[in-house]
């Protein structure tokens, strides 16, 4: 092989490039990975997944301390060292980050850094260096979407200038109600701020259940947060004081804020390597359409995660990574991207996978819905757990599972296990009568199952 020629390159070393570039070296490829950032991990693992939850732990011990009076432990005034926090962020990605070097060494993956981009059907530029390649998996993953219009100014962040924990604003504007948005307003309301989210459709967190999101909602209030739904931001002024939001819709009137993120979406990155030079067809939202085994139309290209579009996931990224290197290197794989969970890790998490109830409701899709309420959860009560909730929605003929959402204190942990159930298929009866340690909370799975089937003797 010569020094400029790779068997299978991947482009960007996100949890899709390097899932990808690893899985494809356990089978015998030779990989060259290439990514601009000085650090290995993507947006996931520099900023987007991991320093969002390092922030939202500190959230939760300071929410926990601050409730501490509750029983009976007193802990003092909570303050916070913001470099002492930013520190320790920094220290987890760092652990990570460099621990990927590690994994990709001991595999002979060979990293490169630099900005990759097509020249032709089987060569590609990297920094000024001409590469050929037999294979390649493009991995560039997205970009905060800019909302047009707006000042230039230091005040105005992205969520990755929010994770940089530069300073503690008193009033925070939060444009935008998606995960990003409520995990940003969970982690800067526990810090102290004064957090305003304005978002454009009539609930937040658009698209997951109506009844759980309630819960989140009214949780977030609980802490303080202001919510402004169905409102759109119509200008945005900027003084030496403050940011002036001027809102219109379900909310009328101007927001002053000290800081405010912008959280409405990410952009897909895949203009960046020019696709169109080896043939690679691209929509005009920079996403790159593939087939349940990660091809494009090309073949010997594959395209993987968030550069692919929606969900826009690190776990969906790294199944498609794994199925593209499979592929790529002979064996059949796909996925299946129906069943990709979500995970809000907000106070309290909304998790949920399959169909929502009005999902069910809007494709005429004959559905029954069966609901364990937390407050008879005695493993939440003692874990000092606020309002919670379990839906599931099911068949009533094939009694198998249709879709879950679970609101609640780690939700997002044990929604794997609803996960599982539809992966395999399992009807109510195998979720209800599979023992469920006692108290968990992942029993309230159990109960909500046993409710749709009137076994439930817990409520
Ligand atoms: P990325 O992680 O975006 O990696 C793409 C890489 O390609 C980058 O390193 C980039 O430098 C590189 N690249 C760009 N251009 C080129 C080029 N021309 N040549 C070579 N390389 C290039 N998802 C979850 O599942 N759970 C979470 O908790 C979660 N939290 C998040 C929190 C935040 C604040 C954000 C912003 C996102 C979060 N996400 C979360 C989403 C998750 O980060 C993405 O879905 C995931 O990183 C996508 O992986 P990827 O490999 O497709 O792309
Ligand atoms: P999103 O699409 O989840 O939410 C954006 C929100 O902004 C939507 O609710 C939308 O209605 C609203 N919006 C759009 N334009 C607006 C406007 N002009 N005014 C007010 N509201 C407006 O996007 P995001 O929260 O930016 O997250 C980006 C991606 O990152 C998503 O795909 C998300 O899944 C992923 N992510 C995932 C996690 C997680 O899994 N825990 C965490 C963070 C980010």
């Amino acid at each position: 092989m010569s020094d400029t020629h790779a068997d299978l390159i991947v482009l960007g070393a996100g949890p899709g490039g390097y899932a990808c570039a690893f899985r494809a070296a356990d089978l015998g490829r030779n990989v060259v990975m290439v990514d601009p950032r000085a650090t290995l991990g993507g947006v996931c693992l520099n900023v987007g997944c991991i320093p969002s939850k390092a922030l939202l732990h500190a959230a939760e011990v300071i929410r926990e301390a601050r409730h501490g009076d509750d029983w009976g432990i007193a802990t003092g005034k909570v303050s916070v060292d913001l470099d002492k926090l930013r520190a320790k962020k920094d220290s987890i990605v760092d652990q990570l980050t460099t621990g990927l070097v590690g994994l990709a060494k001991r595999r002979k993956v060979k990293t490169i850094r630099g900005t990759a981009k097509f020249t032709g059907d089987k060569t590609i530029d990297i920094d000024g260096t001409a590469w050929t390649f037999d294979q390649a998996v493009i991995a560039v993953g997205s970009a905060p979407v800019r909302l047009p219009g707006w000042p230039e100014d230091d005040r105005i962040w992205d969520s990755s200038d929010a994770l940089e924990l530069r300073d503690i604003p008193g009033k925070l504007a939060i444009v935008g109600g998606g995960i990003i948005g409520l995990e940003m307003a969970t982690v800067y309301a526990a810090l102290g701020s004064k957090v305003t989210v304005i978002e454009f459709m009539d609930q937040i967190a658009p698209g997951a259940d109506t009844e759980a999101v309630a819960i989140l909602h009214a949780a977030l209030v609980a802490e303080g947060v202001t919510i402004h739904t169905g409102t759109k931001v119509s200008e945005v002024k900027a003084t030496k004081a403050a940011l002036t939001l001027s809102c219109e819709g379900g909310f009328e009137g101007k927001i002053k804020a000290d800081a405010a993120i912008q959280a409405v979406g990410r952009r897909a990155n895949g203009n960046l390597v020019d696709p169109k030079a080896a043939g690679v067809e691209i929509d005009d939202r920079g996403i790159i359409n593939v087939d349940a085994s990660c091809g494009t139309n090309v073949a010997g290209i594959f395209a993987i995660g968030d550069v692919t579009g929606n969900p826009m996931l690190a776990h969906r990224a790294t199944h498609q990574g794994h199925v593209a290197a499979e592929v790529a290197s002979g064996h059949a794989a796909a996925l299946d991207t129906s069943l990709i969970p979500s995970v809000a890790y907000t106070n309290p998490e909304l998790a949920w996978v399959g169909l929502t109830q009005a999902q069910a409701e809007d494709r005429d899709i004959v559905h029954k819905v069966a609901r364990f309420p937390w407050a008879a959860s005695g493993r939440n009560l003692a874990s000092g757990g606020g309002d919670g909730l379990t839906k599931l929605v099911y068949c009533p003929q094939t009694h198998r599972l249709l879709g879950a959402t679970i609101v609640g204190r780690n939700a997002g942990e044990f929604l794997s296990e609803c996960v599982l159930a539809m992966e395999m298929g399992a009807t109510l009866e195998d979720v209800s009568l599979s023992v469920h340690a006692h108290p968990t909370l992942s029993e309230t799975v159990g109960f909500a199952a046993e409710r749709a089937l009137g076994t439930l003797t817990d409520l």
